[in-house]
């Protein structure tokens, strides 16, 4: 599997991604919403983009479609569920579905609502382990459920399904957004030398080369999986002061997505 990040360099700080067959060049187009860029990097690697998929109905993951089909005569995949928002779509996804780039690449489709109700992430098997996340999964952080999401779906999503991928997983994220979430995670756990250390080198770095992380990493500098950490309680307790000693992690989760609406 060959992995492409482009960056959008727009105001929303959009990634886009190809996921490319070495064998046949075919390649597929996560969220492509700046499309003219995906379509000149395939061309510079010589790969065919035959395939669309968006994470989830909102525009500015979706917003590429007509342009990049016109182009390539590319197939769109989205969840079943957003279909009929996003228009224009040929195929519907499900969880569990397998969707299949020229001869070597198979992508799982999960079903992880929560940023909306309907958001897929792509997941990657194998050496390659890999999920392409949307807006659910942010390289150290989370998904906002102020669009059409909620917080407690979101939540599950995080507990059922994320927290169990393997360690090796690559987290490809929507958007790049880890200079401010690693700020988040060090303003709730001070002490979090994992979170500063990566700080410091995302600090050297142009948004277009930001570091990439894996689940065991997110594991240590990303607050929302890191629910029953004695200083992220203590410190959600000063703005929360209702907030019980020991609170149950899907509280902490709840609390957390709220306290970072206003962060
Ligand atoms: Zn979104
Ligand atoms: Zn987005």
């Amino acid at each position: 599997m060959l992995t492409e990040r482009i960056w959008s360099g727009n105001s929303l700080r959009n990634f886009h991604y190809l996921i490319a067959c070495p064998e046949t060049g075919q390649a597929l187009a996560v969220d492509p919403l700046e499309w003219r860029l995906c379509l000149d990097a395939a061309r510079d690697r010589g790969w065919e983009i035959t395939q669309i998929v968006n994470t989830h109905e909102h525009q500015d993951h979706t917003g590429g479609n007509a342009g990049l089909k016109a182009a390539t005569g590319a197939r769109v995949l989205a969840h079943a569920g957003a279909a009929a928002r996003i228009g224009g779509v040929d195929q519907g996804l499900n969880k569990g579905d397998i969707i299949r780039v020229g001869r070597s690449v198979e992508l799982e489709c999960l079903d992880t609502p929560g940023h909306t109700m309907t958001h897929v992430c792509l997941l990657a098997h194998g050496d390659d382990a890999a999920i392409f996340s949307g807006d659910t999964l942010f390289n150290a952080g989370a998904g906002n459920c102020y669009n059409g999401g909620d917080p407690q779906a979101l939540y599950d999503t995080f507990v059922s399904q994320l927290a169990q991928l393997p360690d090796a997983t690559r987290v490809y994220a929507g958007h790049e957004y880890l200079t401010r979430n690693l700020e988040f995670t060090l303003d709730r756990e001070p002490d979090n030398a994992d979170a500063a250390a990566l700080l410091a080198q995302t600090r050297r770095h142009a948004a277009a080369d930001a570091p990439l992380t894996t689940l065991a990493l997110e594991k240590r500098i990303n607050t929302f999986f890191r629910l029953q950490t004695p200083q992220v309680i203590a410190r959600l307790r000063v703005s929360f002061p209702e907030l019980a000693a020991q609170p149950d992690p899907r509280t902490v989760f709840i609390k957390l997505r709220e306290l970072r609406n206003r962060w």
